[in-house]
């Protein structure tokens, strides 16, 4: 279908029909009637996690109590949970584990960082990045006496220079949903002596990531978004196995120990990504995620990101085909190379405008100041749900429906 062609509702439905990744819906517990925009923030959840969770609470929790860390092997939990991502993210089994959040990750990784490459002083990373991603590496610069120094995207590689100890990006923008060349941009890091860590929240699950393939250094991530381990679920870590000897992170807590259980009074760490670890696991989060996890063993990210490519793409052409005129405009790359999983566009009253779909059982988010964000889970979003949304965002435009004080009121959570 190329850009000039106007879509019916029936195009839709027949690219439903034709989707190979069509059954994994049904893996997913989804409410009636509604379209989930916004797997980005919060996946949604597996079909069988209840049942585990079931086995997880009655069985090993209360009847297994303590012997559950070794009878029902909780204790390994963070490795195995590290293994099933590694997969997806082109890294070996043992150089991802899971662990703490995606903020304290990073704290931990750029300490790490700074430490190998001792001589510099520099954190570059770039503006308009999630806010918890500048605010933890403005903390480790006080700390560590560093410096941030951010920069706009397209400005990242002529600011790499000798100065730069390490480079702190986000792969696919939370706002904008702009996605960086990580081979390119890592290659160019390295040129000059400096260490990447990519922030992988808005893609892992979403899309192939090359981490080996492309010589990354470090990567965080979190899993509640497309990874669907459930609110709060904890993060991942990943550290390139050459690094291993050479990691000194901060967060010298007793589970990072090279023998957490002969309890030393000196820290010695752990020879191999265990060393990321702080303190004892929540262990219902990582069961639930090594769960939820289960969803993507044998999948072909390969489908999965063209999926996702082909959504956004529609969701464009869409927008052309619908929306013009009515005081939205596309903020995201309308390439779809450019882009993650997610579209996202801008209007004056953009958080009434979104409570009026949330009204309407179409859910996306709001981001400050003017965003509508729409984030497409390629397993379990229908091509059909982009048209529904579209023709929803229409009316609820032509007809001013969000101007209600029901929806002009912000909630707590946006
Ligand atoms: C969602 C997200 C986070 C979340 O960090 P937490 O520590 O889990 O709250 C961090 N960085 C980016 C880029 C994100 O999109």
């Amino acid at each position: 279908m190329s850009g000039s062609v106007a879509y019916t509702r029936e195009d839709f439905l027949r690219l439903d029909a034709e989707d190979q990744l069509a059954a994994y819906r049904d893996r997913f517990d989804l409410p009636a009637n509604t379209i989930y925009l916004d797997g980005n923030s919060l996946g949604a959840m597996p079909a069988h996690v209840p049942e585990r969770f079931e086995r997880i609470l009655k069985k090993e929790w209360a009847h297994g109590l303590i012997r559950s860390w070794n009878d029902a092997d909780w204790y390994p939990a963070p490795q195995r949970a590290g293994a099933k991502i590694a997969k997806l993210i082109d890294a070996k089994n043992n150089e991802v584990i899971v662990a703490d959040s995606t903020s304290i990750n990073l704290f931990k990784v750029l300490v790490a960082a700074l430490r190998i490459n001792k001589d510099r002083k520099v954190i570059l990373g770039e503006r308009g990045n999630f806010p918890t991603d500048v605010y933890i590496a403005s903390g480790v610069a006080e700390l560590t006496g560093s410096e941030v120094r951010c920069v706009d995207p397209e400005e990242v590689l002529d600011a790499l220079n000798e100065d730069v100890a390490v480079l702190s990006l986000t792969h696919v923008n939370y706002k904008s949903g702009r996605r960086y060349d990580m081979a390119k941009i890592t290659k160019r890091a390295h040129e000059v002596g400096a260490l990447v860590v990519w922030d992988l929240c808005h893609s892992v699950g979403a899309m192939p990531v090359e981490l080996n393939a492309a010589q990354v250094d470090f990567a965080v991530g979190c899993t509640y978004k497309y990874l669907n381990g459930g609110p709060g679920s904890p993060a991942f870590v990943f550290v390139a196995e050459r690094h291993f000897a050479n990691v000194d992170q901060p967060l010298t807590g007793w589970h990072g120990h090279a023998k957490p259980f002969d309890f030393d009074h000196d820290y010695r760490p752990h020879p191999t990504i265990d060393r990321m670890l702080v303190g004892t696991a929540p262990q219902l989060g990582i069961l639930g995620l090594e769960a939820s996890l289960e969803v993507f063993d044998n999948i072909d990210m390969n489908l999965v990101r063209a999926k996702s490519k082909a959504l956004g793409d529609l969701f464009v052409a869409l927008f052309d085909q619908h929306l013009q005129g009515l005081g939205v405009e596309l903020r995201s790359p309308r390439e779809g190379e450019e882009r993650g999983s997610q579209i996202s566009l801008s209007h004056e009253q953009a958080y009434a405008v979104m409570q009026a779909m949330i009204d309407r059982g179409i859910i996306g988010d709001f981001r400050a100041p003017d965003i509508l964000r729409f984030g497409f889970a390629p397993l379990y979003i229908r091509y059909v749900d982009i048209w529904d949304c579209i023709v929803s965002l229409r009316e609820i435009l032509e007809q001013r429906i969000w101007d209600r004080p029901e929806f002009l009121a912000r909630k707590s959570v946006t």
